[in-house]
């Protein structure tokens, strides 16, 4: 018996997940697997916003919050986009949710009718593909190239554009590419948009906090654009808190008013806890975070050494987050283990059941000629999984 909608049925699972669950099987084989494929830090929660957390408990923070989110944690919220972002968002601009991701379903569907097109340059976040769909949208994926670090132009966006164009949905830093959009990268987009007046930018800068180097910038604070933007954030990258379930939008009141609206009718608000905690970090000195800034940076750097020794990947030079997105296609239309190497999800199986490491192939992205390396492990994993990768790719058929 199937009843179930075709909603659900069209719904793509998250290749990420997919990935991990066939890492889990084959680690309950007795298999040895290095898994390269999750996108959460592998850091704890500081001390002083668990202890918010637990105090929250203590002080009976037990009811239903504000469907927004609680007037002092958006007050906070505010506070943190001027300080960071130079964005003036007042309380009753911003909405907090359980996880950016609702935070992105939130917009998406208080934006989108059915037939309506929503520009997605690739690499993209897999999530925003769904979420789209799932509002009866069409995505218009925009390809980039790994020789213009993964960047959308302009003119691509230009050539995209229909009547039915809505929204432009792009992550800074990126997930899965890294890349970090500079202002002139995010000119580009603003140039599109005050072009195109009825067209809102979905900026997601969830991984703010893990740059190397660049000075983060928000496509909001670009000339002329406040009003067509709405900035994703979150606490789950910067601040290790994937748990506790945690994001954040600033936009236009009349959308926030909107998302408000959606999410009474979905969950009601996000955790009080978890709202308490955010409370914490939101007010800490950002330069908490550095120690693990350093972390991902001193990886980074490691990963990309050892990538660049393996013959026949092209190694992209993140800015940030946490993966590196290597083009891997000099490895396509050869052979291996038996195994015809197809697509960059032939590669990854391939590495799965031969070198015994789980990455995500570029596929589920949008970038069929790459793979996604996550560095959210220690350096010692990092360094044999390399290994095992590069041991495999040798012997892979010239
Ligand atoms: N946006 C991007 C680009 C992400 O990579 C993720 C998580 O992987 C999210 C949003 C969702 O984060 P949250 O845990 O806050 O739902």
């Amino acid at each position: 018996m199937n009843l179930l909608s075709e909603r659900i049925e069209t719904l793509a699972e998250s290749a990420t997940i997919a990935m991990s669950r066939k890492s889990r099987e084959l680690r309950e084989q007795g298999h040895d697997v290095i898994s390269l494929s999750l996108g959460e830090p592998d850091f704890h929660v500081p001390p002083f916003i668990k202890e918010a957390a637990i105090q929250a408990i203590r002080e009976d923070y037990s009811h239903y919050p504000p469907i927004p989110g609680y007037k002092d944690l958006r007050e906070a919220i505010s506070h943190k986009f001027q300080r960071d972002n130079g964005l003036g968002y007042r309380p009753e601009q911003i909405v907090v949710s359980t996880g950016a991701k609702q935070s992105i379903a939130n917009v998406v569907l208080c934006t989108i009718n059915p037939g309506d097109e929503v520009l997605l340059p690739a690499p993209y976040w897999v999530t925003y593909h769904e979420i789209v769909k799932l509002a009866g949208g069409i995505p218009r994926i925009i390809e980039t190239s790994i020789d213009n670090d993964f960047k959308v132009t302009r003119k691509q966006l230009e050539n995209q554009f229909t009547a039915r164009t809505r929204l432009v949905i792009f992550s800074s830093p990126c997930n899965p590419s890294g890349s970090v959009f500079t202002e002139d990268d995010l000119e580009e987009i603003a140039g599109f948009l005050r072009d195109h007046t009825q067209v809102l930018a979905l900026s997601d800068e969830i991984y703010e906090h893990i740059q190397f180097g660049s000075q983060h910038a928000s496509l909001a604070s670009r000339p002329n654009v406040y009003d067509q933007v709405v900035t994703i954030n979150g606490l789950s990258k910067g601040f290790a808190m994937t748990g506790y379930r945690l994001g954040y939008i600033g936009a236009p009141a009349w959308l926030a008013e909107a998302c408000t609206k959606m999410q009474g009718q979905f969950t009601s608000a996000a955790s009080s806890i978890s709202q308490r905690a955010a409370l914490a970090a939101l007010k800490a000195d950002p330069e908490e975070l550095k120690e693990m800034q350093q972390a991902f940076h001193q990886r980074r750097d490691l990963v990309i050494e050892a990538l660049e020794a393996i013959p026949g990947i092209k190694t992209n030079h993140p800015q940030g987050a946490f993966y590196v997105f290597p083009d891997i296609s000099a490895l396509l239309g050869k052979s291996a283990g038996g195994r015809y190497l197809e697509s960059s999800n032939d590669l990854c199986l391939y590495l799965l059941e031969e070198a015994r490491v789980a990455l995500v192939p570029g596929e589920a992205f949008g970038s069929p000629d790459c793979v996604r390396i996550s560095y959210a492990s220690s350096e010692d994993t990092l360094k044999e999984a390399l290994q095992r990768i590069k041991n495999a790719v040798e012997n892979i058929a010239p």
